[in-house]
């Protein structure tokens, strides 16, 4: 499953650097699939849905950072364990229910950020 950053977020900023993903950004930073990743011009999502990877999206918060979960592989095919998770001070990178995923689903997502 993706993780997800939780209210009691203190904006250190210590896991963005961290993520292998480039899946975490600053509150109210827009966001894209480009970012740190090795896609580019439009790109079909593993769901079907066509996007352009370049294109500038909203922000899922304006007041904490926060995690792109159709960019975060919970580290899967990079590390043994969530970078953010280890890296926050006050723990509120935690599973997100709402985005329950399998190890294939996780892995093919890295090879679909990072593939050629
Ligand atoms: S679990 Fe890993 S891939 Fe997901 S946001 Fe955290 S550092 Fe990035
Ligand atoms: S490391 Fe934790 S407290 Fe710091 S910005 Fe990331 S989620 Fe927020």
């Amino acid at each position: 499953m993706a993780i997800i950053i939780t209210d009691e977020c203190i904006n250190c900023g210590a896991c963005e650097p961290e993520c292998p993903n480039t899946a975490i950004y600053e509150g109210a930073d827009d966001w894209r699939y480009k970012d740190g990743t090795n896609l580019s011009g439009k790109i079909i999502l593993p769901s079907g849905e066509e996007v352009d990877s370049e294109a500038a999206q909203t922000p899922l918060s304006d007041d904490i950072y926060y995690i792109v979960p159709g960019k975060c592989t919970e580290c899967k095919g990079f590390h043994e364990e969530p970078q953010c998770a280890a890296v926050c001070p006050v723990d509120c990178c935690v599973p997100d229910d709402n985005h329950v995923e399998s190890e294939e689903t996780l892995l093919n997502r890295q090879a679909f950020l990072h593939g050629e």
